[in-house]
């Protein structure tokens, strides 16, 4: 892979995801996809039939769902809308009450036979509040609560005129209507019909007594005139100090309502969008898909789900920095947005991972197009922070209702089929199939099996002999594991290192391989192999994620073993990484006096440079250089190279799958000091490799396997 630098092809070996802390917000980023869309969702807001209390809260509730409504809708706005609601209600309620109250009058005066005038001032009334409860409805609120109070007080007024002055009901009548006016909580309102029927009081009180009304078959004095303007002051007193006191409390809860309602909507932002690239997150992503396939259903069509991964996003992300990581992101963000329709949601799942939802499918066609779009608009090259970028991506595509109907499952096999994408060589595309589906549940299988194989001890450490090519002494052992499953299989380390070191069961796997190794080096001294040592392979994730140090120190401390005995094999990707943290751990161990070796040379990125740093004590040529090396010239010549470069670098050179005498021969004729193939022994359990030189450990003092080693050659 090229540098990163100019041009730079992105590519990303392992998944690991970009911290959000580090994550900044950039503009320039789409304010969430389900503003655009139009489902056609009707919502609560639209609909203006508020018929009860519960109705309000509930609407209070949803009105500040993102995944209904676009996020930006302002909450105190939304207080007032809620309480000219309630206004509203309430207006209605006052004329439906009045209008049932005046009909049952209207009853009541022609069953008694009261006369045409009350009948025809009640009716006239039943029309007005009738018209007046329609404004209402229509929006007109002040307007209709305006003249239906007015018009009440007109009707009581000819009523009060017409009958009995002060001393007919309709007087009371008037304190009904400031009691509505304070209900319907307006100011100018309250005060001018206050006065109105105050000043109408005493106006009919005074024709009363100057006789310019006649209240014969009613009549009442001064004195009444006087008390029942000094009731109607107080009771007006009363309810003004009342509405004022409702008005204060409505207004104070407005607006602790309006700051309950800034910080819902601001934790519902922050919940729902993602603060890099301002696209919906996870839990708008399963709203959006829900709604689609409850869409789809009905028009019989499919919605596709499309799970993006970049490709090699870790490697701009490690070596341009995080700035340039986040900047990748966004403009992958507004690239995934481009390449889709209006009602389509984009979303991030985070880190690199990124969800299409694209609804109202006919067929798989038409989704390729959209993700044929997506790579190429994603692979065209970008700038960021003086960085000219490409980067490529990986698509798994999986359809609901075909492969399923609820989120997590969709999802899921659009991430498995976007696994397969990235194996069968990155920047394409792969739709979820059922076979895919059986070599994920075949690799979850084995993962658990790996599990319950460390708790039930299932593996074994078999040793191949290395061997110093000049005097035949067996001098060391590779300790390699097997697994010896409980059906009795034996399986090679190729087949589950891989899983342990993906799921990260290789820190514990790893140290029990260095405990073991060490104590059975021990052992093999014991038993007379006199200065043997013991080499044991090393995963990169073990210096990366474990505190390895203490761990060699507690396996040798634990085994009694000297630290110049234990060799331990790591390869060369894990010196592409350069990170401090490893270096540290290496020259700690090599302080104590520990050896390392340098395996599969030739087969990883051979930067000398590295070789170099790390001061190894071997280099382990590749077997696969060694198992042609006769017929292969190119081999050849490069076995030789190795061993020379390995020499002028002061490395001891070690050839890794001698199988021929030849072979031994070439690399004996280059200079290679030591050798480890099946033609000394292919790896063997430790009884075996006890048998081996049992006879020897028996009949001589010296070196017992050098004999049996020397006889072989
Ligand atoms: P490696 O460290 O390069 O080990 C040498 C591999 O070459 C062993 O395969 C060995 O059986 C094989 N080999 C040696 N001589 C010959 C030969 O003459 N012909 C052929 N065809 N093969 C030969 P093995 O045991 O299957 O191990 C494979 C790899 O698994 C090892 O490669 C090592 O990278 C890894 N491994 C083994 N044990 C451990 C372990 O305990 N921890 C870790 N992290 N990795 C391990
Ligand atoms: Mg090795
Ligand atoms: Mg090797």
């Amino acid at each position: 892979m090229g540098k990163i630098d100019n041009q730079s092809q992105v590519g990303l070996e392992d998944r690991e995801r970009m911290h959000s802390t580090d994550l900044k917000p950039v503009s320039g980023g789409k304010q969430g996809k389900t503003a655009k869309s139009d489902h056609g969702v009707k919502t609560e807001q639209d609909d203006a039939g508020y018929h009860s209390d519960m109705h309000l809260e509930l609407s209070l509730d949803n009105s500040s769902d993102p995944a209904i409504k676009p996020i930006n809708a302002q909450p105190s706005k939304a207080v007032d809308n809620i309480v000219e609601r309630f206004k509203a209600l309430r207006t209605r309620q006052l004329i439906v009450g009045v209008f049932i109250a005046t009909v049952i009058v209207l009853i009541n005066n022609l069953f008694h036979g009261r006369g045409t005038f009350v009948v025809q001032v009640l009716s006239v009334a039943l029309v007005v509040y009738t018209f007046c409860y329609v404004a209402v409805r229509r929006g007109a609120v002040i307007f209709g609560g305006f003249l239906f109070l007015w018009s009440l007080y007109v009707a009581l007024t000819l009523l009060m005129i017409q009958y009995s002055g002060l001393r007919d009901p309709a007087v009371l009548g008037f304190m009904a209507i400031l009691v509505f006016a304070a209900m319907l909580n307006h100011k100018a309102h309250f005060l001018g019909l206050a006065l109105t029927i105050g000043i109408t009081l005493l106006a009919v009180g005074i024709a009363g007594q100057l006789g310019g009304l006649d209240f014969s078959n009613n009549p009442f004095g001064w004195d009444t005139v006087v008390e029942v303007l000094i009731i109607y002051a107080l009771a007006s007193y009363a309810i003004w100090t009342l509405a004022n006191d409702l008005r204060f409390t409505l207004k104070r809860l407005q607006s602790e309502n309006s700051k309950v309602l800034e910080s819902k909507h601001a934790y519902k932002k922050i919940a729902h969008y993602d603060h890099l690239t301002q696209l919906p997150n996870r839990i708008i992503a399963l709203e959006k898909f829900n709604h689609a396939v409850y869409h789809a259903q009905r028009q019989n069509s499919k919605v596709a789900v499309l799970f993006i991964d970049l490709d090699n996003f870790k490697t701009v992300n490690d070596s341009l920095g995080h700035s340039v990581g986040d900047g990748l992101l966004v403009e992958i963000a507004n690239r995934l947005s481009r390449s889709v329709r209006d009602g389509d949601t984009v979303c991030r799942l985070g880190g690199d991972e990124f969800l299409v939802i694209l609804d109202d499918i006919a067929d798989q066609t038409e989704v390729s197009l959209v993700a044929d779009n997506m790579l190429q608009e994603i692979a065209s090259p970008l700038d960021i922070e003086e960085h000219c970028l490409t980067a490529t991506c990986s698509i798994g595509i999986a359809i609901a209702p075909t492969d399923g109907k609820d989120f997590d499952t969709i999802r899921k096999k659009a991430d498995i089929a976007m696994y397969k994408a990235k194996n069968a060589g990155r920047n394409g595309m792969m739709f979820f199939d059922d076979v895919m589906n059986k070599d994920m549940l075949a690799h979850i299988d084995r993962v658990n099996s790996l599990r319950n194989a460390i708790i039930n001890e299932e593996f074994v450490l078999y040793y191949q002999p290395k061997v110093d090519l000049k005097s035949g002494r067996v001098f060391s052992a590779e300790a390699l594991i097997r697994w010896h499953t409980s059906e009795g299989k034996i399986i090679p380390p190729d087949e589950f290192i891989p899983i342990a070191e993906n799921t990260g069961m290789i820190i514990e796997i790893g140290q029990w391989v260095l405990f073991e190794a060490c104590r059975q080096c021990k052992e093999f001294q014991r038993n007379g192999l006199v200065d043997f040592s013991i080499a044991v392979n090393l995963s990169s994730i073990q210096f990366r994620r474990g505190n390895l140090e203490a761990v060699v120190i507690s396996a040798l401390e634990a085994a009694q073993l000297d630290p110049s005995y234990l060799e331990l094999e790591v390869t060369e990707s894990l010196l592409v990484e350069n990170s401090d943290d490893i270096r540290s751990q290496f020259r700690a161990l090599q302080k104590r006096g520990v050896t390392f070796s340098i395996d599969d040379f030739g087969t990883g990125y051979s930067s000398l440079a590295y070789l170099k740093d790390f001061n190894f004590d071997f280099l382990k040529i590749d077997r696969t250089f060694i198992g042609d090396c006769i017929e292969n010239e190119n081999h050849r010549v490069l076995c030789q190279a190795i061993v020379t470069m390995g020499h002028k670098l002061q490395l001891l050179v070690v050839a890794e799958g001698l199988e021929t005498q030849q072979q031994i021969d070439v690399l004996t004729d280059a200079g290679c000091e030591f050798g480890q193939g099946n033609f000394f022994s292919e790896p063997v359990p430790v009884e075996t490799f006890y048998n081996l030189q049992s006879i020897d450990i028996r009949s001589s003092n010296q070196d017992p396997i050098s004999d049996y080693i020397v006889s072989l050659v």
